[in-house]
């Protein structure tokens, strides 16, 4: 028996459980009047939280930042903490990346920031046609609707009378090699194949009406996770050059520390050549760690010289934009994060994650058909048959229900039914993105429980008890 919940997302869930408490990587939940203590969050909510919970230094810093906090309306008066935490993350970076920073309150509402800073990027270059936004037909930028408008979610199908006018979001094929690749096809002719299919909707659009291409560098809710072939990014940022058209890329969920190789912030210093920058960037989730909530654009040295120099129309200032207390806080999130080498940590135990996982189902386990990700952002995706690839049938919802073997585990991960895009019959999968803090015996525990579910699950379906 469910127990009622007046909150609308539960409501919606139809499957409301509460969370007690929680420290390091576990955390208490209620679920249908059972406790369950010791679970093992192994995705941090939904890829958030950096820091473990329960962390006390976090109240420590909110006691000394909110004597420091009045609020003013940030294009009126600005505050110190917005400013300390842009020069944290531009400084963060390699050198020329980033040179100013929006702060807002979800990765939704900076991706509509930075939609409007893209256009009015071009209008005070002079090119107001420049109206066109490329992002790929299996994506997910938020739920907001301009965010749903460059995203590709056949949940929103019906919605797209209200989204901004399709023709102007323009779609281009997704990365994903698992399922894409051909037979035959090696790595670099696969990434040819979708730089050419991505140069041509440019030519195709004119390019004096294209805005910005923008990919999440690392997806997560759309395919899981999946690390893009050496050359794509690089191949991106070219072509963008070669055709004056800008590249977004959306970090909301794989950036601020969560699988960077150096130590530092950003995850496309994974992918991106010496030199290579985005020139917008979104972020969210890990920023704030779940203890406050906050969410940027990062924009590039000539976007901020093109808003200096122009007209200073500025499409963007929320009420709580640029929170004082949000930044002062995140910011020694931040700084904790980088003195205790958390990045490094993550990256290192989550890789280690990912090997024990494809290790553990490498040649066993025909429901699993792929582990696939980098440092602290994994997926692991189900399928009928592990040879053909097959998906499940989308009525078993098998992401959710293996979610729930798993929780009965001691293990929280967030499973996805077909894919939030599920266009052409994409499968099901768990993704797991743990805390920072995560030890090696954290590790080994994830694996272990992760594996017992995954043995349970199979003999559910042998056994024919699927519910
Ligand atoms: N972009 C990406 C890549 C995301 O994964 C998400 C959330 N999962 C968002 C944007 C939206 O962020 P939010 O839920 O904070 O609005």
């Amino acid at each position: 028996m469910s127990e009622t919940s007046y909150v609308f997302q539960s409501v919606v869930a139809k499957k409301p459980a509460h969370v007690l408490g929680g420290k390091g990587c576990r955390i208490t939940v209620r679920k249908d009047g059972k406790v369950y203590e010791d679970v093992i969050d192994a995705v941090t909510g939904a890829a958030v939280g950096a820091l473990g919970w329960g962390d006390e230094d976090v109240g420590k810093y909110m006691a000394e930042v909110l004597p420091t906090h009045t609020y003013t309306f940030p294009a009126v008066i600005g505050n110190q903490h917005s400013e300390d935490l842009a020069k944290f993350y531009i400084e963060h970076s390699p050198k020329g990346a980033f040179a100013s920073a929006l702060w807002c309150c979800s990765g939704s509402e900076a991706n509509e920031n930075a939609l409007k800073i893209t256009k009015q990027y071009w209008l005070e270059k002079g090119k107001p046609k420049k109206n066109k936004f490329i992002s790929r037909d299996t994506s997910y930028h938020g739920f907001s609707l301009g965010a749903l408008s460059i995203s590709e979610n056949a949940r929103a199908d019906d919605f797209t009378d209200i989204l901004i006018d399709q023709k102007q979001c323009v779609k281009m094929p997704v990365c994903f090699p698992y399922r894409y690749q051909k037979e035959g096809q090696s790595e670099e002719e696969y990434t040819q194949y979708l730089l050419d299919a991505l140069e041509k909707l440019i030519i195709d659009n004119d390019p004096e009406t294209v805005a910005s291409v923008i990919v999440e560098t690392l997806p997560g809710s759309s395919l899981g996770t999946v690390p893009p072939p050496k050359g794509y990014l690089p191949g991106i940022r070219k072509l963008c050059d070669k055709y004056d058209v800008l590249l977004h890329l959306d970090e909301v969920m794989c950036g601020t520390g969560r699988s960077n190789p150096n130590g530092g912030l950003n995850c496309w210093e994974n992918y991106l050549e010496p030199g290579q920058f985005p020139d917008i960037q979104t972020v969210g989730k890990t920023l704030g760690s779940g203890y406050v909530t906050i969410a940027g654009v990062l924009v590039g040295p000539k976007i901020k010289e093109a808003y200096e120099n122009g007209s200073g129309t500025v499409v963007g200032s929320h009420t709580y934009s640029s929170h004082g207390f949000n930044c002062g806080v995140a910011l020694r999130i931040q700084q904790k994060i980088m003195r205790e080498g958390l990045t490094k940590n993550i990256f290192e135990k989550g890789n280690l994650m990912g090997k024990k996982l494809t290790e553990a189902f490498a040649d066993k386990h025909n429901i699993v058909g792929d582990v696939r990700g980098i440092g602290g952002f994994w997926t692991v995706e189900f399928v009928k048959d592990k040879k053909t690839k097959e998906v499940f049938d989308k009525k078993l919802d098998v992401g959710h229900k293996i979610q729930d073997v798993f929780f009965e585990k001691g293990l929280n991960v967030m499973g996805m039914q077909g894919c939030v895009s599920n266009r052409s019959g994409l499968g099901d999968f768990v993704l797991l993105a743990p805390s920072f803090v995560i030890t090696e015996a954290d590790v080994d525990e994830i694996v272990k429980r992760f594996v017992e579910g995954v043995e349970e699950y199979e003999q559910i379906l042998k056994d024919g008890k699927h519910w």
